[in-house]
């Protein structure tokens, strides 16, 4: 992380929440709370069985030696535990969370409360088909819409996030292009303001990767992506709108220009928020584009899940959709598993995951699409961009943007408005915390100094962005005043202060010890 030369190490005595003036360590409903293992009561549990009646062992002398070692809890304590960890991360749930580029939106209970049909809920991925034909419908229903609203005529849909779905989508441009007999185009074409997936998924997948260069204005240029075309081209991969918050005008020549040169296109979907009910993708020449479920489809992500990428494809690449996907015939619904079962020009490439896809998610954007129909999305997708540019066209006096104009979904600005404060973005981000607010995205894009990627999303209200821009204008302003102590101090009112990132990210505490007794 860019720290621009100043020292953040945190002082570790002062992280330290214990010394608070309470006997309890607690601040009122800030609890200190111990890891699970350190509440461990031996021999309390949270049931009171009867004593087992004197039984022969059959286990052939086999004996544990030792307990497992699980703690020992009563249920109140462990509902409290968890209910209190719960509370220690702000969530959308809790507060707005403009993280840019995640598109933390709001997710209607409808969705939570469709997944847990039981029909949904409690079905197992090994059943057989004919009891699961309504899930396998389900499925279906959520392709078609795909397909309707990029206006692409196949999507694979077992993908379990953007990143898996961008390496669904170079498996199938590498068995394409093999199956053209051109193997030996092995150089991708990424921006340098791409997502670290592109680049990483490009390499992963055996490519090379080329970094094209971002114009003065943020966006990629047709020349600059033609002077990089050559026969040993695989594809491009280009996110629009950009991660710099903005609609890339010439995509269509790039992509004929791409597609002239023997390369396909690959769009980075993420950003499909911004345009879903105005833009169809296949309008603008994509081979491939992943959508992820839960950024544009609602169910905000993070710690690990639930995700889903499902990968739209052109009809050059759609035969090599991998396995399993599902087909409808006379007698239902089928889903095709094997090799030995495919029919017409379908090839997979293989398969990308155990099982499906992931079910809950289908349910979840399912639910979302078909609440909201294709005008309500089309809305959605309006306010998104609005409420970014309020948030834009409020801030820019004080705050400094590195490009000018009208932004998609998400409004970007860098550090110069900091220059000589003596705070950085990360001591902004740490004051942001104390007023209550998830940090904006920091320090990307890349391609602008000390970024604060800013995506309200169409969750927000006029209301809210105004407290979110108040505090914003307030920190602003502290910092422009010379109050840096403010910032380096921050946050103040969190469990933990300052941790040293550095450090958890290179030595990860993984396993708990036992205290030597
Ligand atoms: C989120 C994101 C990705 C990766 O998606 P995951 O679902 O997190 O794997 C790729 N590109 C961009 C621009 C993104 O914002």
């Amino acid at each position: 992380m860019n720290t621009q030369g100043r020292k953040t190490t945190p002082d570790i005595e002062s992280a330290a929440a214990t010394d608070v003036g309470t006997y309890t360590g607690n601040r009122a409903l800030v609890h200190e709370e111990p890891l699970i293992f350190e509440l461990d009561n031996p021999g309390v549990t949270g049931v009171d069985l009867e004593a087992v009646p004197a039984v022969a062992s059959r286990l052939g002398g086999l004996k544990a030696r030792e307990g497992i070692g699980l703690p020992g809890l009563s249920e109140p304590t462990v509902v409290r535990h968890y209910t209190r960890l719960s509370q220690k991360n702000l969530g959308i749930d809790s507060t707005m969370y403009p993280l840019g580029s995640c598109t933390m939106k709001h997710n209607p209970r409808l969705n939570e409360k469709l997944a847990r049909l039981p029909g949904f809920g409690d079905i197992h991925p090994m059943q057989p088909q004919s009891t699961v034909q309504g899930a396998l419908e389900l499925i279906d229903q959520l392709a078609h819409w795909l397909k309707t609203l990029t206006g692409m005529p196949a999507v694979a849909m077992s993908p379990a996030a953007g990143a898996h779905g961008e390496l669904c989508g170079l498996m199938a441009i590498r068995a394409a292009l093999q199956a053209r007999g051109e193997a030996g185009r092995t150089r991708v074409l990424v921006p340098e303001s791409a997502h670290g997936t592109n680049p990483a998924t490009a390499a992963f997948c055996g490519f090379t990767v080329d970094a094209i260069p971002a114009e003065a204005n943020g966006r990629v240029s047709v020349e600059a992506v033609k002077a990089k075309l050559g026969p040993d081209v695989a594809c491009i991969m280009l996110t629009n709108p950009n991660t710099c918050g903005l609609f890339e005008p010439q995509v269509k020549e790039i992509a004929d220009a791409v597609h002239a040169a023997g390369g396909y296109f690959y769009c980075d979907g993420a950003n499909y928020n911004a345009i879903v009910g105005r833009v169809r993708p296949a309008d603008l020449g994509v081979d491939a584009m992943h959508i992820n479920l839960h950024k544009t489809f609602s169910t905000p992500h993070g710690g690990g899940g639930p995700g889903s990428g499902p990968v739209v494809l052109s009809d050059a690449l759609a035969p090599y959709a991998p396995l399993p996907y599902v087909v409808h015939g006379a007698d239902g619904f089928r889903l095709v598993e094997h090799e030995g079962e495919v029919e017409g020009e379908s090839k997979p490439f293989g398969r990308m995951k155990a099982f499906h896809g992931q079910m809950g998610m289908f349910v979840r954007a399912l639910a979302y699409i078909m609440s909201h129909g294709a005008d309500g999305l089309r809305q959605a997708s309006s306010d998104a961009v609005l409420n970014a540019n309020y948030l834009k066209a409020r801030l820019q006096d004080l705050m400094s943007v590195p490009f000018d104009g009208y932004c998609m979904h998400e409004a970007l600005f860098d550090d110069r408005f900091l220059k000589d404060t003596g705070v950085t973005t990360l001591d902004f981000a740490k004051a942001m915390i104390d007023e209550g607010f998830h940090p904006m995205t920091m320090y990307f894009p890349l391609v602008v100094h000390g970024a604060f990627l800013i995506e309200p999303t169409e969750t927000e209200s006029k209301t809210t962005l105004d407290q979110f821009i108040g505090a914003m204008r307030h920190l602003a302003g502290k910092a422009k005043a010379g109050d840096a102590a403010h910032f380096l101090a921050a946050p103040r009112y969190t469990p933990r202060r300052r941790l040293d990132e550095t450090a958890a990210a290179r030595k990860p505490v993984l396993r708990w010890t036992p205290p030597a007794a």
